[in-house]
């Protein structure tokens, strides 16, 4: 049996669609453009959309049988640290979304699996658990600066990218010092 959603829905919340304008008729679409606030934590430890930064949707929402297909794509700055080095990372991220948001009580609603599809509850559809899934997926685990980040020197913990090229912390073993020493002073 499916499981409906306790949730009660804010039809004003930037990420809930509302699709009470698009006729249940399949073939019906409706194109939804607009910035919507990132919500908390929206992907991965070390990388994410800040919370409250932009992010563009571009939908098309298109009636079907069974529901509601929402797709297209959706973007945002994300921030983030270096996996090598911890300097900050600027970057941005673009996801693509499809997915079905079935009408209660239809077929699909009774027989599919609650991860399966999504559902509509009444006329709105909730776009963060799909945005959220998709942006985390989007998003590096280890995110560098860039591919050939030199990380950070073992010694002295400073960026290599910060230090000269000739950056060193070798200790010269004091036999050779002496050596070297004796090299000098034969010069
Ligand atoms: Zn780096
Ligand atoms: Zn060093």
């Amino acid at each position: 049996m499916p499981k409906h959603s306790q949730t009660h829905l804010n039809p004003r919340s930037p990420l809930v669609l509302d699709t009470r304008e698009l006729p249940r008729r399949p073939g019906s679409m409706r194109t939804v453009n607009r910035v919507a606030p990132a919500p908390r934590d929206l992907g991965l430890e070390l990388i994410g959309v800040p919370e409250g930064a932009d992010l563009t949707l571009d939908l098309r929402t298109e009636s079907v049988s069974e529901g509601v297909l929402v797709s297209g794509t959706v973007s945002g700055a994300v921030t983030g640290e270096c996996g090598r080095c911890l300097r900050p990372i600027d970057d941005s991220v673009t996801v693509t979304i499809q997915e079905l948001y079935a009408y209660e009580h239809s077929t699909t609603d009774e027989t599919a699996g609650e991860d399966e599809v999504g559902r509509l509850q009444g006329d709105l559809v909730d776009l963060e658990p799909v945005l959220r899934d998709a942006v985390v997926l989007a998003l590096p685990t280890n995110p560098l600066c860039r591919a050939d980040c030199p990380g950070l020197c073992p010694e002295c913990g400073a960026p290599w990218d910060e230090l000269p090229a000739d950056h060193s912390h070798q200790q010269v073993d004091p036999r050779w010092a002496a050596l070297s020493q004796l090299t000098r002073k034969e010069e």
